[in-house]
């Protein structure tokens, strides 16, 4: 981690300092092997190499095709091209996941058609799914309960022959909670493998049904759970380089071969016709090298454990020194690096505020809802009240953080809790 005079980083969720090697690994790309990856003259086709090179690292560590691997600006245009894509493919195609499905037959049957997602999605997720919602889609958004993760049996009940798409996040950015994508990818699966149905009419004409798309937004679980994406049994993949110590600007969008997906930027034919534009070469190259960094990290094991423990003695050290906190969503069915606490009678940006002032960067959620006066969409998923919503911090941790960043944060806390409560309770 750059030195930055005793500053403590605790906000992981919201990005990541880019790995030395990567920006290394850049460097080239950026100056000397700067030539558009679409030219084919020699220059350009050294950039095409490098790129080709970061498919290979990408889906290496996802387990599919590099075709299958879109490049894209980040997890927010990845989430948007999955779910767009699929809705509209639906008006061109019929049914999203079977390429041979004759154009248009399927939508008359399908009306809009129907997609599931949860209440507790990134706001990239939501607002498309509401966008689609006022262009005739049905959305079903699924509960979470008090723990923060979904129940496979509500997907289940909610799946009904209109259903498209599935899109649901491996990983709550605010709160940390692991969903069982895995269970949901084998329903999917099962339902998958139920291709054809009779209509009731007497002739028994064979109708193939709507085979749902899994999509999952994998942000915030690419560092420490699996992500293969055949044992997930998942058809559409979002990821963020920023979000592994790469670059900002860069992401990707995993696409099971046969999953139709209209586009929605229009222009040239980068990434296979489904992402118009000049590619971000240099940004590729670091997003590749991340995860192969990130690869060989997670191979050793220690590095999830070690962050884990971490976390483990910070959630102890803060429930057991501060009366009247919670842990905001499952204890185990959490990911390695996330604390998302509520504090009684605390206005969670005046702590945090309080915080930086000592040098301690945390968060009240996530990045992208701060400066937004409505108390957070997860928490409130969660039954929590609007007061005890606004009276939360998230704290997340990273390969930079040590024992002593702990330690601080546990020195500083309490005092700034306390004084914060004797303000607002006059
Ligand atoms: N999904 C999740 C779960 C996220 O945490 C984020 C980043 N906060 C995004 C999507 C958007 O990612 P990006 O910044 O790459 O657009």
């Amino acid at each position: 981690m750059p030195k930055r005079k005793s500053q403590v980083y605790l906000d992981y969720a919201a990005t990541t300092p880019v790995d030395p090697r990567v920006i290394e690994a850049m460097e080239p790309y950026l100056f000397e092997k700067f030539g558009n990856a679409s030219s084919l003259h020699t220059i350009g086709q050294e950039s095409a190499k490098a790129v080709d090179r970061a498919r290979n690292q990408v889906a290496k560590f996802l387990d599919c095709k590099p075709m299958e691997v879109i490049f894209t600006s980040g997890a927010t245009e990845a989430n948007n091209t999955a779910i767009k894509g699929v809705a509209y493919a639906l008006k061109k195609y019929g049914n999203p996941s079977a390429s041979s499905s004759p154009r248009g037959s399927r939508l008359s049957r399908a009306g809009q058609g129907h997609i599931i997602t949860t209440k507790i999605e990134h706001p990239c997720v939501l607002e498309s799914c509401r966008y689609l919602e006022k262009q005739g889609f049905k959305i079903t958004y699924l509960p979470v309960y008090k723990n923060g993760v979904v129940k496979v049996s509500d997907v289940k009940k909610a799946i009904t022959k209109k259903t498209i798409l599935i899109s649901i996040m491996y990983v709550n950015n605010e709160i940390g909670t692991i969903q069982p994508i895995a269970e949901i990818g084998k329903l999917i699966k099962d339902i998958k493998s139920q291709t054809t149905k009779y209509s009731s009419n007497s002739s028994r004409q064979a109708v193939q049904a709507i085979k749902p798309v899994f999509h999952v937004d994998a942000t915030q679980a690419i560092n420490y759970l699996d992500c293969n994406v055949n044992r997930l049994g998942v058809d559409l993949m979002s990821l963020s380089a920023h979000k592994i110590y790469g670059p900002k600007g860069v992401g990707a969008l995993y696409v099971r071969k046969g999953t139709q997906i209209e586009p929605f930027v229009h222009g040239g034919h980068q990434e296979y016709g489904v992402r118009a534009g000049t590619i971000n070469h240099p940004g590729i190259v670091g997003f590749g090298k991340a995860i192969e960094i990130l690869q060989e990290t997670r191979n050793k094991k220690q590095e999830t454990r070690r962050i884990e423990e971490l976390r483990d003695d910070l959630i102890k050290g803060i429930l057991l020194s501060i009366p009247g906190t919670r842990l905001n969503g499952d204890k185990k069915m959490r990911v390695a690096n996330n604390i998302n606490i509520s504090f009684d009678n605390v206005e969670g940006e005046s702590l945090l505020i309080l915080l930086d002032f000592k040098g301690i960067a945390v968060s009240t959620g996530s990045a992208c809802a701060s400066g937004s006066l409505e108390p957070s969409h997860v928490l409130m998923a969660l039954g929590r009240g609007p007061l005890e919503a606004h009276g939360s911090i998230r704290i997340t941790l990273g390969r930079f953080t040590r024992e002593s960043d702990i330690k601080k944060l546990l020195a500083v806390l309490p005092k700034a809790v306390e004084k914060l409560k004797k303000i607002s309770m006059g």
